[in-house]
């Protein structure tokens, strides 16, 4: 019988890093994974496509190079190139984890629960009074006809040359991802999304500026759409406003949301699965005492920061969940954290929203990168900052001080009273501040 501290099961950004700092503080641990290391997020997800979007803004920067007195000359594009360059990145950082859990065990295969306290992976069992799950998420599937014909994200991410036209079935956040990278990259590209706006989860002042962007650089966004049907030929059939209509591509994206993946032998545990995944309290432990669930597989929260910073509550560590930023790495950037202006006027009807475009900002300007807006929202009664959203060049490093002051309970004084360096595109966020009376 092999005996830890704690066992872990999957390594993605939950995973790995729970482990490597259960590990740092002295514990066993074994960390168990049937793929690579990483999870999606760097295999698959995060890490892939922001690479890709380097390779994009390159490209888009090369189009308007003349603009900045620069002749490029002939500009060609290569994806092999940008797809192999992706790779590099990702097998750097798979070396990195690796170096991260050195301090685990190791073990590869598929973990499947056998109690609430033992896992087995491959006819060998190991045990430990804590297990944590954090098997992340796969792309769902929209229940339609033909829905065999598109690909997932996982498998655009892993093409080396591009279709000439593509249809994107979901404008939320990774339709619109790879809408931005494939438009960059010369691909004609329409998004059809169900809902009346794109990002249905961001304030609709920041979805509306992103379309009407992205809109302007040629994507095709298609919104109150309901995809039908998928024909063998990649034809997508759609319903808007009761009538039924087609648009011919060369491939469709699915990124209509994404499912918890569920390790096998839950059945034998107290452990209870909903509709959005494994279920756990607020410490993340489930029904079945000792067990804990953290990352996509629990549906709380879909983001690699989110998944980690639950690993290190169930760690012990004093750490505010109730604040958490997330981003939108198309070009431009959004990025939000806190309630969107929507949801101000439900719960805060005393709130102020104060919007502030980049185009008044001397650095974004001298980027050429004029194009954006940032919202903050304030509850006047007490000064705190109730959200706040950026649709604009590095929107998604941007958001880190809005999130520290709402983290850390601040008012927006605290935002106002303190010096931004100029010029920088922290400005705006400070303008925005000092517009709150
Ligand atoms: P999502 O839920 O963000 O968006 C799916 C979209 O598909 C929704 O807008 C929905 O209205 C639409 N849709 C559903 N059925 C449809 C139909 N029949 N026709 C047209 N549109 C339809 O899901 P996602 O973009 O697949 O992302 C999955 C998860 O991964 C999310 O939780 C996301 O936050 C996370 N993620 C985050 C990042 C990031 O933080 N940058 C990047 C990638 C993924």
């Amino acid at each position: 019988m092999n005996e830890f501290d704690l066992i872990i099961i999957g390594a993605g950004p939950g995973g790995y890093e729970t482990a490597a700092g259960a590990a740092a503080s002295g514990l066993s641990v074994a960390l168990i994974e049937r793929g690579e290391l990483g999870g999606t997020c760097l295999n698959r997800g995060c890490i892939p496509t922001k690479t890709l979007c380097k390779s994009a803004e390159v490209a888009l920067t090369l189009r308007e190079a003349a603009l900045y007195g620069v002749n490029p000359g002939e500009i060609s594009f290569d994806y092999a190139v940008a797809a192999a360059r992706k790779d590099e990145v990702v097998s750097t950082l798979r070396e990195g984890v690796k170096s991260a859990v050195a301090g685990c065990t190791l073990i590869n295969g598929d973990a499947a629960m056998i109690d609430g306290h033992t896992v087995e992976v491959a006819g060998e069992r190991y045990t430990a009074p804590r297990i944590i799950i954090a098997t992340g998420s796969r792309p769902a599937d929209l229940p339609v006809p033909g829905a065999e014909y598109a690909v997932s994200s996982d498998n655009l991410l892993s093409l080396t040359e591009l279709p000439d036209k593509i249809v994107v079935v979901g404008g939320g956040v990774i339709g619109m991802e790879f809408a931005s990278i494939l438009n960059a990259f010369g691909v004609d590209v329409t998004v059809v999304e169900y809902m009346k706006e794109i990002l249905p989860q961001f304030d609709k002042d920041i979805a509306k500026r992103l379309r009407s962007s992205l809109t302007r650089r040629g994507v095709n966004i298609i919104t109150s759409a309901a995809v039908k049907e998928i024909l063998p030929d990649h034809t997508v059939i759609y319903e808007t406003k009761g009538k039924e209509l087609r648009l011919e591509s060369d491939m469709v994206v699915m990124a209509v949301g994404r499912r918890p993946v569920v390790p096998a032998g839950i059945e034998n545990t107290a452990i209870k699965v909903g509709r959005r995944g494994i279920e756990v309290d607020e410490s993340f432990m489930t029904d079945e005492p000792g067990v804990y669930a953290i990352g996509d597989v629990n549906g709380v929260m879909m983001l690699a920061h989110a998944a980690s910073a639950q690993g290190r509550k169930v760690l012990g560590e004093e750490i505010n969940l109730d604040v958490i930023p997330s981003a939108v790495f198309t070009s431009p950037e959004c990025a939000m954290v806190g309630l969107t202006e929507e949801q101000c006027k439900e719960h805060y009807p005393e709130y102020k929203a104060v919007k502030v475009p980049f185009r008044g900002n001397g650095k974004a300007l001298a980027m050429g990168e004029p194009d954006g807006l940032l919202k903050l929202i304030v509850d006047t009664a007490s000064r705190k900052i109730l959200g706040c959203h950026i649709c604009g060049p590095h929107a998604a490093d941007l958001i880190a001080e809005p999130a520290l002051a709402m983290s850390r309970n601040l008012t927006v004084d605290a935002i106002k009273s303190t010096i931004h360096s100029h010029p920088t595109l922290t400005e705006v966020l400070s303008v925005a501040a000092s517009r709150i009376p």
